[in-house]
């Protein structure tokens, strides 16, 4: 059968190559990255147009320093121009690590004895979601390994358990999901919880590598995988999350395979994901990998600045698996979202004392472990103004990222004053004086992005409000 954009059914999922490696291949070997081509790519994406596959080839196969470096102020200058200085933070919890699959770089794999096997009951939920909120965090993304125990039901189960918790001043407000695919039905099921996003990675895209590294369990089924995204639009899930691990295959293919992957979503539902993700390989227990396509730092940053040119309203999420330095640095090529205060620890977040990662109780190695409020300090220190914001969400205005991007005036208008009231409340109800001082002099300065006078008073009379008491107030 022929791919089709215009008659894909799901139905059709077995049998439908929305991903071909060849043509993958064929375009990463037939794109010339001349200064000319390089520069006249660039200067498509900061017009704010989407790249088709053959002029992301040529940003990811050029090699001239001067050119890297032009790609990489590219793709700062397109950030500044569309998303201004928000960051968003969410953070992981972990529900349970039961797991039976065996993929081959996962600390969680079955055939992984070592590891300590934990499912949070429904107290123990309750136990951790109070200490997030307890330091301030309003958006969680909820983990889970592959296993008959967490069916739709129980994953839906726990979302609920979730929103429930409510700590002082705080809630959470947005319960993303990073778990195995579902069925359609299953869909239903947890998008009644209101969950946010449905994040699934494809890990790699190539499926040579994929068969090679799920070496068992459901998850070796590469089309399945693939195809879990369509089975979620399918249930009424339109806000979706697709990512690639790279370490396990070229990093050139693995992002034209993404590309490909939101070309798909763009031509069959009109809308891309919410969401790419790009963890990088860390060590793991009996981590079991071919070290040959590990990604340097450079290829790292490189490879984000294209993803930012490449798709320039998507959201990008960047996790605390990467060193607080490489952090630091890439987020400025377009990042819109990372993780503050992150604990993969099963039940580490209610845990006073902090205690070295045991490697052999976690599923990988995290390299970025401060607290949420040193990622605060840090945000505020470089300008960024940290966000909890969950407005568009709630009020039903999906493909915010879009928006964002598209509608005139709607960062201006929406997402920097929702950033500032969420930011207030952090500091009202979280931060100690130092960073409350920094904070609400950050959001003096800012001010002065929102350009209407009569919006800059509605902002400052519903900051008035939150000093008062007042919670969750938004645009
Ligand atoms: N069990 C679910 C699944 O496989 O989709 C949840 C996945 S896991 C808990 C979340 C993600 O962590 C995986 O999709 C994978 O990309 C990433 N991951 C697994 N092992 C990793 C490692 N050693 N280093 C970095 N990321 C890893
Ligand atoms: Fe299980 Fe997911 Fe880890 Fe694979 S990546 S072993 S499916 S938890």
């Amino acid at each position: 059968m022929i791919y089709n954009p215009q008659t894909y059914k799901i139905k059709d999922e077995a049998m439908v190559p929305f991903i071909d490696p060849d043509e993958i291949w064929a375009i990463i070997n037939e794109a010339k990255s001349t200064k000319e081509q390089v520069r006249e790519v660039i200067a498509k994406s900061l017009n704010k147009n989407r790249l088709s596959l053959e002029e992301t080839a040529i940003l990811l196969n050029t090699t001239d320093p001067e050119l890297i470096e032009e790609i990489k102020q590219g793709a700062r200058r397109l950030k500044e121009k569309v998303y201004g200085h928000r960051i968003v933070l969410f953070a992981p919890l972990y529900i349970g690590n039961q797991c039976t699959n065996n993929c081959a770089y996962c600390g969680f794999k079955a055939s992984n004895k070592s590891i300590k096997r934990v499912t949070l009951n429904k107290q123990e939920i309750i136990d951790q979601v109070t200490a997030l909120e307890d330091v301030g965090q309003k958006r969680l993304i909820l983990v889970y390994g592959e296993h008959p125990q967490y069916d739709p039901e129980f994953i839906a189960e726990s979302v609920k358990t979730v929103y429930c918790v409510k700590s002082g001043n705080g809630e959470i407000r947005r319960v993303n999901i990073n778990a195995a695919p579902l069925s359609i039905e299953g869909f239903r099921t947890v998008k009644e919880a209101a969950i946010g996003t449905y994040q699934v990675f494809q890990e790699t895209y190539h499926p040579e590598t994929y068969d090679k590294v799920h070496l068992g369990g459901k998850k070796k089924d590469y089309n399945w995988r693939l195809t879990s995204l369509d089975r979620a639009q399918e249930a009424g899930i339109d806000d979706v999350g697709i990512g690639v691990l790279f370490g396990l295959y070229d990093w050139r293919f693995e992002v034209l395979g993404l590309l490909r992957h939101v070309n798909h979503f763009e031509a069959v539902y009109r809308v891309g994901p919410h969401t790419i993700s790009f963890p990088r390989m860390q060590h793991a227990s009996e981590l079991d990998i071919d070290k040959s396509n590990i990604v340097s730092d450079d290829e790292f940053t490189r490879l984000v600045a294209i993803l930012r040119l490449a798709v320039p309203y998507t959201g990008l999420i960047l996790t605390a698996r990467e060193p607080a330095k490489v952090r630091d640095e890439i987020m400025q090529f377009g990042v819109s979202q990372i993780d503050g205060g992150t604990n993969i620890e099963m039940k580490g977040y209610s845990r006073k004392e902090k205690q070295e990662q045991d490697i052999d109780s976690e599923q990988f190695k995290i390299n970025d472990d401060r607290s949420l409020n040193e990622i605060m300090n840090e945000l505020i220190d470089n300008k960024y103004i940290p966000s909890f914001c969950t407005a568009c969400y709630r009020l039903g205005r999906t493909g915010e990222h879009f928006m964002e991007f598209s509608v005139p005036g709607f960062i201006k208008r929406y997402c920097t004053p929702n950033a500032m009231l969420t930011m207030v409340e952090y500091l009202e109800d979280y931060a100690p004086e130092e960073t409350k001082e920094k904070g609400y002099a950050l959001i003096e300065e800012k001010m002065s992005e929102i350009d209407d006078p009569k919006y800059i008073e509605k902002v400052k009379n519903r900051i008035a409000q939150i000093k008062q008491g007042k919670r969750d107030l938004y645009f």
